[in-house]
């Protein structure tokens, strides 16, 4: 386990050297008293997991833990490295399991059910789709939060108290970021039933450093964009340029005109058609995609499911939910 914990330090130290090179800012190492995970690798020997599936034994400690939810490995899969992970509610084994790529491609053709589709990101709705549904959701910060927030700002740093209230503060976070990569998961399961999903690659860097910040936050609509990247993996993703005109075009005929940003519902003039303006906006974004598609000169990206290399899931897993140490 140490080892692992040198590997990663190297890696760690690595990637900066390289960010450095890039010419990225770089700030100095600082020492840290705790870390947050420790790397299980080499399945059997750091970590094991029993028969009956709800105990792991772990090298060096002697008592077997009790872990709820390892049910939710599937039976047939090969358990490759763990992490065990410190939050603030509690101890997590994050686990790496490979499964055949057929079987999992199998599964994923078998809940397509719905056809190909196109996303439009937005601020009151986060995802409308070509097919005319809208997907919001809001997770504000909780009130609570707040009131820690304030609580802590009063306590002495480094006192007792002022840990324990960091401590809830801590544990609340973490909840309200539970909820939000709840809805997450289930936004991708859904996005998971179409066949093809055309997005705008857009910049949700962008927003959330001007006027929509706080709101596109408390959504965590970033992820979703991160997370299609890495379905892209396993099924058609397609994402379209921020400046192919998708708005002020009538997905219909074709009609290019100028749209106000307050106008709600697209009314083309040409053809006379009302449609929503997010719904519009979904329809061409599929309509880029599709016509890109059919231009193997511009279809730059992969069309096929491609290769999934242990690797590309290792970093997945690694991203789903591990606390960065850097
Ligand atoms: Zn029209």
């Amino acid at each position: 386990m140490r080892q692992g914990i040198v590997e990663r330090i190297k890696r760690n130290l690595y990637s900066l050297k390289r960010a450095k090179e890039k010419g990225n800012k770089v700030g100095k190492l600082s020492f840290k008293s705790e870390i947050r995970s420790i790397p299980l690798k080499q399945y059997g020997i750091t970590y094991k997991i029993s028969g009956d599936r709800n105990r792991v034994k772990i090298q060096g400690i002697k008592k077997k833990f009790r872990v709820l939810g390892l049910h939710q490995l599937p039976k047939e899969c090969e358990i490759a490295n763990g992490l065990l992970v410190k939050k603030p509610s509690g101890y997590y084994l994050y686990i790496t399991c490979y499964l055949p790529k057929e079987e999992v491609l199998k599964e994923i053709k078998r809940k397509q059910t719905k056809q190909i589709v196109g996303i439009d990101l937005g601020i009151k709705h986060q995802l409308t789709l070509s097919t005319g549904e809208k997907i919001s959701w809001y997770i504000p910060e909780t009130e609570r939060l707040k009131r820690l927030q304030r609580e802590l700002a009063r306590k002495v740093k480094g006192s007792r108290n002022y840990h324990r209230t960091k401590h809830k503060l801590q544990k609340e976070w973490e909840y309200i970021q539970n909820k939000r990569r709840d809805i997450q998961n289930k936004v991708i399961s859904y996005l998971k039933s179409f066949s093809l999903i055309a997005i705008q690659d857009d910049s949700i860097k962008g927003w959330h450093e001007g006027l929509f910040g706080k709101q596109v936050q408390n959504t965590g609509i970033g992820g979703i964009t991160a997370r299609l990247k890495r379905l892209a993996t396993l099924i058609p993703v397609v994402f379209v340029g921020r400046y192919e005109p998708t708005t002020q075009v009538c997905s219909f005929c074709g009609h290019r005109q100028e749209v106000r940003l307050s106008e709600r519902m697209f009314k083309c003039q040409k053809c006379g058609r009302d449609i929503d303006r997010d719904v519009n906006s979904a329809r061409n974004i599929l309509k880029v995609a599709m016509k890109r598609l059919a231009d193997p000169v511009k279809s730059a990206l992969p069309v096929d499911c491609g290769e999934v290399t242990p690797v590309e899931w290792a970093v997945a897993h690694d991203e789903a939910g591990s606390p960065s140490l850097k």
